[in-house]
Parts: structure tokens; sequence; C-alpha cells
């Protein structure tokens, strides 16, 4: 096994509260597999990964359980000397924007150079032909030339290239691309996945690829998890995922992106309501409020992440790997594709009489203790017959 997180559980303090960014979240990668981690802004899919990095921004965020055992190394808790060593040289990393992973002021030439000199024992002549090699692999013209521009006399689509290269520099056994081609136009991003997929393939590199965008992962990874709220609610391979989604958090996703396979008029559905506040401690399924097919149970337990069909060892690697879900009344597949509940006189469990929940229009689900409950920003928008998704606060740059 390549990766391996186990019950990954992230905070951050701030002068408002804590957040619960990530709450216990498990998966393992083998060697040369591709995940994509996909869901809305804000669902902890960054921070999941500058997690597994160790380079969550300092002093608010910390691990507070979990491990991460990278080839059996536990980097929870490596020593800071080892971390350094092995991001670059063992997992790499592609963010949205290369301008934040680029130096402005020095050329690209100094930048490769300097990366792969930090890591190989090579001369500079070297490591300038491996650098040439590389910004033409992934395709730049007159490579030799364009090594003494600086960041900004490339294009965005461009930019991103560069970034593989230098990612790639050093034959990563992982790379975790988060949100790669997001700021990239529709055709640029086309070219840019399809080089990114080509490289890691060629290469045998495991991926992670982060994106808010289910289109983006269709054709590049071997399986997906959706998160939600700090939580895997869905995993499974993707032509499964695709065919069969099972958690209504998922199903949403599903019909709110246009389908290659559907019809022009297929009308798009987005998910009404807004994600929760991670201020708040999860109470309940954190999908409840927005869930058309909650009941009661769904107000106030948690579903854990399980196998769709009880029974059986389950996988959590390969194309065999067992679908699982976190939830109490999954949609049928009907029901998937309808993107609704169809059992006559279903309907969605109102929150409990009593709670927090039932007091305002439509307030989030409130920790026991916390007997503050706050105005939320959300309500509006959560409110039916308008748009949650696109517009909600939070989603935008999927940053
Ligand atoms: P995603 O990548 O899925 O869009 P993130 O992983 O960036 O989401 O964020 C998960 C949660 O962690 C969000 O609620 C976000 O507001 C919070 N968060 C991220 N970074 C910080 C930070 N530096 N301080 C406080 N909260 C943060
Ligand atoms: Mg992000």
């Amino acid at each position: 096994m390549l990766l391996s997180v186990r019950d990954l559980t992230v905070r951050f303090r701030t002068h408002d509260g804590t957040v619960h960014a990530v709450n216990g979240v498990s998966f393992d990668l083998e060697e040369g597999e591709t995940l994509g981690l996909v869901g809305e802004s804000g669902s902890g899919k960054s921070v999941t990964n500058l997690a597994v990095m160790r380079l969550l921004p300092q002093p608010a965020g910390h691990i507070e359980r979990g491990t991460v055992l990278f080839e059996e190394l536990d980097l929870t808790n490596a020593p800071e000397a080892s971390m350094r060593d092995l991001r670059g040289r063992e997992i790499a990393m592609i963010f949205q924007d290369p301008m934040t992973s680029l130096n402005p002021v020095l050329t690209i030439e100094e930048q490769m150079v300097e990366t792969i000199q930090a890591h190989r024992r090579v001369t500079a002549a070297d490591a300038r032909v491996r650098a040439i090699q590389l910004l033409g692999m992934v395709g730049i013209a007159e490579p030799a030339s364009r090594l003494r521009n600086y960041p900004h006399q490339f294009s965005g689509g461009m930019r991103q290239r560069v970034m593989i290269a230098i990612a790639l520099a050093l034959e990563p056994k992982l790379l975790i691309a988060d949100e790669p081609t997001t700021a990239l136009d529709v055709t640029i991003q086309a070219q840019v996945l399809e080089l990114l997929q080509r490289l890691t393939a060629e290469r045998g590199t495991a991926v992670i690829l982060i994106t808010h965008d289910l289109g983006v992962v269709a054709g590049m990874t071997g399986r997906i998890n959706v998160m939600y709220a700090g939580y895997i609610v869905e995993a499974a391979t993707t032509p499964e995922l695709f065919a069969k989604p099972r958690h209504p958090y998922t199903v949403g996703l599903l019909h709110s992106i246009p389908r290659l396979d559907a019809g022009s008029d297929e009308a798009l559905i987005p998910i009404e309501g807004v994600p929760p506040d991670l201020r708040l401690a999860p109470v309940g399924c954190p999908f409840a409020p927005r869930c058309a097919w909650r009941t009661v149970q769904c107000w106030t337990e948690n579903p854990a992440l399980n196998p769709v069909e009880p029974g059986g060892s389950v996988r959590t690697t390969g194309p065999e790997a067992t679908h699982r879900i976190a939830c109490w009344n999954p949609p049928t597949a009907d029901e998937a594709t309808a993107g609704a509940p169809l059992r006559p006189g279903f309907e969605p469990a109102p929150p409990p009489a009593g709670s927090p929940q039932a007091t305002g229009p439509y307030v989030l689900p409130v920790a026991p203790g916390n007997a503050e409950v706050r105005s939320e920003e959300g309500a509006e928008s959560a409110m039916p017959g308008s748009h949650g998704f696109p517009e909600s606060p939070g989603s935008g740059s999927g940053r």
C-alpha cells in the first residue's frame, strides 16, 4: 500500500470557534492508482491533503487524530526533516493557481534547477538539461529559450504545464493535484488534464485529483471519494459511482452537472441549501438539512461509511473496490435517476421537535451544549426555489 489514511481528523482554532474541517477520514491508495476527491467548496478536500503533506496553515490548523501511513512511515509524527525530503521527491503537489507556487522573481530555469538539485545530486548543467527535457515533455515549444522566462511570461495553461513538469521532475510516487485546472478555460483544461493523465500513467505515478467538478474526474480516475462537510460520504470505483450513485449528495452532484450522455435539454437541478457551518460540532448526518431522503434518524445519528451491499470483505482499493456510503436511507436506482424520492407518501423528516433545528426557518444542526443558535447567512438561499449550489456562499473558486 502506498498511502493509508485512517481516522484523519483536522481542526482549526479560530477566534470564533473550532472549525471541524476533516472528521475521521479514512482511505487507501495503491501504487499507480488514481483517486478523485470530489465535493463542493469547503468540504475539506484541500485540508485533507494539506494534512497528509503536513502543510496545514499554522498555528490554527492541527491534526487532532488519525494516522497517515506513506509506505509504512506515519507522516503525522515523522520528523520535519523527513517531511521536507519527502515533499517534492516522493509526493508532489500541484495547485489551482500556479502563480502561488511559482516564484515570480525567479526564471523558470532557476526554479526548475533548484527543485531538481534540492533532491538529486546533479550538477547545475545536468539539471538544466533535465529541465529542458521536462518542458519539452509537457508540450512547451522551444524549451531551451523558454527556460529563461519568468512565470508571468507564460499563459495560465502554460504555467500549469510548467508546474506539471516541476512536479514530475523527481518522479514522485504520488502526485496530489488540487483543482489543477479550475482557473483555466474549458478547452485548455481538457488539454492539461490529458497531459497530466498521460504523463502519470506512463510513469505509474499515483494521483489524488481534487476537484469540485465531477465532470473532471470522470475520465481521469479509477476511484472516487465524495466528501461532504469533512466526511467521506460515498466511495466507489468511477464507473460504479456514475452508474449507480447511492448517496443523496452524490445524486445531487450528478444532477447538477451537465452529463455528456444525457440529452442537451436535460434540466440541471442544483442542490438546495448550503453546506453546514463547520464551526458547529456535527450532530446527525451532516447532509440531513439538505436531503430529500432524510428520516428521523438522520437528524440525530451520523451514519458510518459502510458497504452498500452488506456482508463479504471490504476492498478499499483497485477496480474491485467495495462501493460504500454513509447513509441511513439511500435512494433506489430509480430514485437516483429521478433525483427525488419516488416512494408514495414519503416526506423528508422535519427536524425533531424541540431541537434547535425546529426553531428557525432553516437552521443547521447544533451540537448539544452549544446553546447559541446563530441566525444563518445561508438561511435565505436554503429556502426551496433558490439555487444553493452554484451561488452559495463559499462555493466560487473551489479552494
Ligand atoms: P475544499 O478544499 O473542499 O474546498 P477546504 O479543505 O479548503 O475545502 O476547507 C475545509 C474547511 O476548513 C472549510 O470550512 C474552511 O473554511 C476551513 N478552513 C480551511 N483553511 C482554514 C484556515 N486556515 N483557518 C480556518 N478554517 C479553515
Ligand atoms: Mg480546496
